[in-house]
């Protein structure tokens, strides 16, 4: 591609503490009666407590709704839209990490334009329709250090019909980005989420959409992860690194959402949604049989990332630099503290169980370069190790 649009879907407000300026956010955004979303762990932490006190200070009407669940299942979406049109809200606070942000999203469409969205999401995923009326402005507080969701066009949902994860698209109107709400993060899901921001960055360099511009973004994302998650590991009060984490995360998700995610981004979802894994752990275990398949196409890329994480080559052959980057990755993702899938009892036979929904889905097509069902099928038997 030799032209590319390069651009950030919403303003981000960056740095330790700027949870307490959420309510100036909101009333700069000219909303003033708002549903703030989470879920009972980030709750039990305090985190949103913080971003309600701040919202109550500046003036802002708030209604907390704590129900949020894991991968964003299509009924808490009805539930808490109930409550969104029962309060009349004129926006939706997301404070947590991606299934809250998520929801949160979901929650700002479907809430003005029915629970019919949710039967219908294909169709506005693909342009196929567009909302009746305009979803209301969400305001994205992560406080996991992972999906981006706050920078990002979609929400991430569990479909009924569809037994699957699917994109809904909905833009965030602002993002609140402090590291401090990253602090309560437990050990494991910071190694989970890190890989997470890790996995977006490595396939945002090789989707159809890739520029200079994302690629610049997703190098930097992970060489910051490659720092800083194990510091993090280390010590979850190390605040340098938990920032340097929470920027990652968030310049990761810029980097996809300009150009993409896709076969990686279609396994984990499959894998994550059959055997009820954590999308971050999908995420580090499919990662490095992505690069091994995607440094065919893009030799040059994968050597750089490999290079970044202390890959050693014995050639300049794509196969070698695909080996020896993936080798680099995986071994970086058991030293962080991720279980193998085979630790997670997967085998072959179950990773080949969804190698047709990856194929089939159009999310896998969006790779810049071309593959065969028989690379899928390569690439789930990679994941194991
Ligand atoms: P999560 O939101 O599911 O949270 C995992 C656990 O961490 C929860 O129990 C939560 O209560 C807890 N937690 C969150 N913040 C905490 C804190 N500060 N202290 C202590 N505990 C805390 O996990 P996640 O990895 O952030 O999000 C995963 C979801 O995001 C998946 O559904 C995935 O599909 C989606 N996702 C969306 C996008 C997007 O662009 N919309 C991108 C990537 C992933």
């Amino acid at each position: 591609m030799n032209y590319y649009p390069y651009f950030q879907l919403a303003p981000v407000l960056f740095g330790r503490g700027v949870a307490g300026q959420t309510g100036e956010v909101v009333k700069k955004l000219g909303c003033g009666n708002a549903l703030l979303v989470t879920d009972p762990g980030v709750a039990a932490v305090g985190a949103a407590e913080t971003v309600r006190a701040a919202l109550a200070a500046a003036g802002v009407a708030v209604t907390v709704w704590d129900q949020a669940q894991m991968d964003c299942p299509e009924q808490t979406v009805r539930d808490a839209a109930a409550v969104a049109r029962a309060q009349k809200v004129d926006c939706v606070v997301g404070v947590g990490g991606g299934s809250v942000l998520d929801t949160a999203k979901a929650v700002a469409a479907v809430s003005v334009n029915g629970d019919g969205v949710l039967g219908e999401m294909p169709l506005y995923l693909t342009g196929q329709k567009q909302y009746a009326v305009p979803p209301l402005d969400v305001i994205e507080v992560p406080t996991t250090s992972g999906t981006g969701s706050e920078s990002t066009f979609v929400a991430v949902v569990t479909s009924d019909a569809l037994d699957c994860k699917i994109g809904l698209p909905v833009h965030p109107a602002y993002g609140v980005v402090d590291p401090l709400l990253t602090r309560t993060v437990p050990q494991d899901i910071t190694a989970y989420t890190g890989m997470d921001a890790f996995s977006h960055a490595n396939e945002a360099l090789t989707e159809q959409k890739a520029s200079r511009h994302s690629d610049l973004l997703a190098y930097e994302a992970i060489r910051l992860i490659r720092d800083d998650l194990p510091a993090a590991i280390a010590d979850g009060s190390n605040m340098e690194a938990r920032e340097n984490l929470a920027f990652a995360s968030n310049i990761a998700g810029i980097s996809f959402n300009e150009s993409g995610t896709h076969i990686g981004h279609s396994i984990a979802h499959a894998l994550g949604h059959v055997y009820h894994l954590p999308h971050g752990v999908c995420c580090a275990n499919v990662t490095p049989a992505v690069i091994a398949f995607t440094a065919r196409a893009y030799p040059e890329k994968m050597r750089k990332l490999g290079e970044l994480m202390g890959a050693v080559f014995s050639s300049d052959a794509p196969a070698e630099i695909g080996r020896a980057a993936a080798k680099a990755v995986r071994e970086f993702a058991v030293r962080v503290g991720v279980p193998t899938f085979r630790q997670l009892g997967l085998d072959e036979e179950k990773v080949l169980a969804v190698r047709d929904a990856v194929w089939n889905d159009a999310l896998a097509h969006a790779y810049g370069g071309s593959f065969t069902p028989e690379d899928v099928e390569q690439m789930l038997l990679d994941t194991l190790g």
